[in-house]
């Protein structure tokens, strides 16, 4: 089934080659990421630093770059962050110096956030694209976040409350895709991506 495609607040800007995907935890942003840096390397992918341990399979550098609180603080700091925020217990922020260089390239760019750090992009690049990854339904998306196995109750129940605010903010978005196939979500990411 195709994902449906839902224009938001700010839809049929050109020139743009900064993309912003959010959505809620567990809607499947990451699957998304892994199949376009599969399938499109043309695409650069920001890594973000993020002060949450590793999972199993994770590598430093290459999902993320693990750091401790001091670390992040001074990064911080030091206005090394293009954006951050707090998510469910750990910091995430996107390293600004690379995201500005391949933009200055012309290099299509992406960036997987939370609503928060989409919220930052929005005010301090207002030319970027945002986009929301929306859960085929709630259901759908509470059982692809227990389903996942990785995380504790606790941790899901704080990933399920962030959920419920990120879903509320769908419209703040230039558009929506409705996540029911990470092909045809890449594929219109692509789109977006080079136009
Ligand atoms: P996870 O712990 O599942 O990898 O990520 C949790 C949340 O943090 C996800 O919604 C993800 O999009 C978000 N996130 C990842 N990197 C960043 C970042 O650099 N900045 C912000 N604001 N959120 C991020």
């Amino acid at each position: 089934m195709p994902s449906a495609e839902r224009p938001g607040v700010r839809p049929g800007r050109s020139g743009r080659r900064l993309t912003v995907l959010s959505g809620p935890s567990g809607v499947g942003k990451s699957t998304v990421v892994a199949e376009l840096r599969r399938a499109h390397p043309e695409v650069w992918l920001s890594v973000s630093v993020t002060t949450r341990k590793p999972r199993p399979g994770e590598t430093h550098g290459v999902e993320y770059f693990f750091a401790d609180d001091p670390g992040f603080d001074r990064l911080i700091a030091e206005g090394e962050l293009l954006e951050w925020a707090e998510f469910a217990g750990n910091r995430y922020g996107t390293p600004r110096g690379p995201v500005l260089e391949h933009l200055e390239a012309g290099v299509p760019t992406l960036l997987e956030i939370d609503l928060q750090g989409a919220r930052q992009v929005r005010e301090t690049m207002p030319e970027a694209l945002l986009v929301f990854l929306a859960p085929p339904s709630w259901q759908e998306l509470e059982s692809r976040l227990r389903g996942r196995g990785t995380e504790p109750e606790d941790v899901i129940a704080r990933r399920l409350d962030a959920g419920r605010v990120e879903l509320a903010a769908e419209k703040e978005f230039d558009l929506a895709l409705v996540n029911t196939s990470v092909q045809d979500v890449c594929h219109r990411l692509i789109a977006l991506l080079s136009a």
